[in-house]
């Protein structure tokens, strides 16, 4: 057989023995060269061997597929200054107390872990699932730790359905700083106490270098932040979240118009207008010769879908747009005239929305560029959301979001 040699990488130890058992995996038994370690009690460093303690196995690194265990038995030392002559076991610094792996493993796991999920990590590295949330536990903090952050610019807050029908929401908060996304916060339920209470205890000088709150269109979350940040934050209803309801009008006039058109059309003909839901979705872009064939097709049968389509086309380039808070709202009420004259109703609840918060909606439009819209966040917070579906404890959440997050950088 062909041999390699390949440095451990684990300091303060000398190999003993290595031997591969018969499931295949390398066993490798060691012995510290440490001499001593610090009392327990007194914390003096003590150098008098009381005895070996029982063999603890760790797991380590694979190497070339199969799973490496180190076996050692650690070293227990005897002080001869503290009354009772107390003893301290030996811990070498590749491994940490009660864990079963060696920190480089557990590391390992974390960077499996982003974008992934704890059964697929237990499946592929064949570890338990408490195993997998034990490590999650001893590495990834459970809230958000104030003095590592230097600026929260924006701060975003979003809601997560966890659970299908819309039911057990949370609240995600997030701060979108330098391009960057950090979690500050996943809070039970959505209610405006509860939001308001954790913008309130955000520390004063923190709270002093936030320039926007960038929020769902939820009235609970916009009013908490009107009340602890008064008129000193200017406060953004999501853009997305816009899109989205206007979006949502255009799709029940698709519907029922494709009703319609089912009665009216023969088999044949209304068989060229499959896929139109995810045509009318796409961006115009990324429509293909295709898509843009059934469009025709389905604007011919249907004018008044292409009407709607056309003004909701326009009020997203109005978004694109480069204009100013007050230009924009010009022309999103010229847009709002110009829908009650089309005499569309499918935009009637968007249009009551947008008589409701137009002055959130269009501070969009102040210093877009400058407040740190972080690109691709909400495609980020879609992924997570899906990933996180059935993760009800809001500690394992925020665990779960910080290691998406962080995860490349704090283990890399
Ligand atoms: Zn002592």
């Amino acid at each position: 057989m062909t041999k390699i040699e390949i440095p451990l990488d684990t300091p303060d130890i000398e190999i003993e023995n290595v031997e591969i058992n018969k499931k295949g995996d390398i066993i490798i038994t060691a012995r510290s060269t440490v001499k001593g370690t610090h009392c327990h009690k007194c914390g003096r460093k003590i150098t008098k061997l009381h005895c070996h303690d029982r063999e603890i196995t760790l797991r380590h690194l694979s190497i070339l597929g199969r799973k490496v265990y180190i076996r050692i038995r650690p070293a227990r030392y005897q002080c001869t200054h503290c009354s009772g002559n107390p003893t301290t076991t030996q811990k070498l610094l590749w491994y940490e107390l009660r864990s079963p792996h060696t920190i480089a493993y557990e590391e390992h796991v974390l960077r499996e872990l982003v974008g992934s999920t704890v059964s697929d990590v237990c499946i592929k590295e064949d570890l338990g699932y408490e195993a997998v949330r034990g490590i999650i536990q001893r590495h990834i903090k459970t809230e958000v730790e104030w003095s590592e952050i230097e600026r929260l610019d924006v701060i975003g807050i979003d809601e997560i359905s966890l659970k299908k029908g819309h039911k057990d929401f949370v609240t995600v908060v997030t701060a979108r700083t330098d391009g960057r996304i950090i979690i500050l916060a996943v809070l039970n339920g959505r209610k405006k106490s509860t939001v308001k209470a954790f913008l309130a205890s955000i520390p004063k000088r923190l709270k002093k270098t936030i320039l926007a709150l960038c929020s769902d269109l939820y009235e609970g979350y916009i009013n908490a932040a009107k009340e602890v940040f008064g008129a000193n934050v200017i406060i953004v209803v999501d853009r997305f979240h816009i899109a989205k309801l206007y979006r949502n009008g255009l799709d029940e006039l698709r519907k029922e118009e494709l009703k319609r058109l089912k009665k009216e059309l023969s088999k044949e003909k209304y068989k060229k207008l499959k896929g139109t839901m995810w045509i009318l979705r796409k961006e115009i872009e990324g429509l293909t010769v295709e898509d843009l064939e059934v469009l025709k097709w389905l604007f011919k049968c249907s004018p008044i879908l292409e009407l709607a389509y056309k003004l909701c086309n326009e009020l997203t380039d109005i978004f694109e747009g480069d204009y100013s808070k007050s230009e924009a709202k010009r022309k999103i009420n010229h847009w709002k005239k110009r829908v009650i004259k089309s005499g569309l109703c499918c935009f009637n609840r968007f249009l009551s929305t947008l008589d409701k918060w137009m002055d959130g909606i269009t501070n969009y439009f102040i210093n877009r560029q400058t407040s740190g819209f972080v690109e691709g966040f909400n495609n980020k917070i879609k992924v997570i959301k899906r990933r996180c579906y059935g993760i009800l404890n809001v500690k394992h959440l925020f665990q779960r979001i910080h290691l998406d997050l962080e995860g490349y950088s704090l283990f890399a």
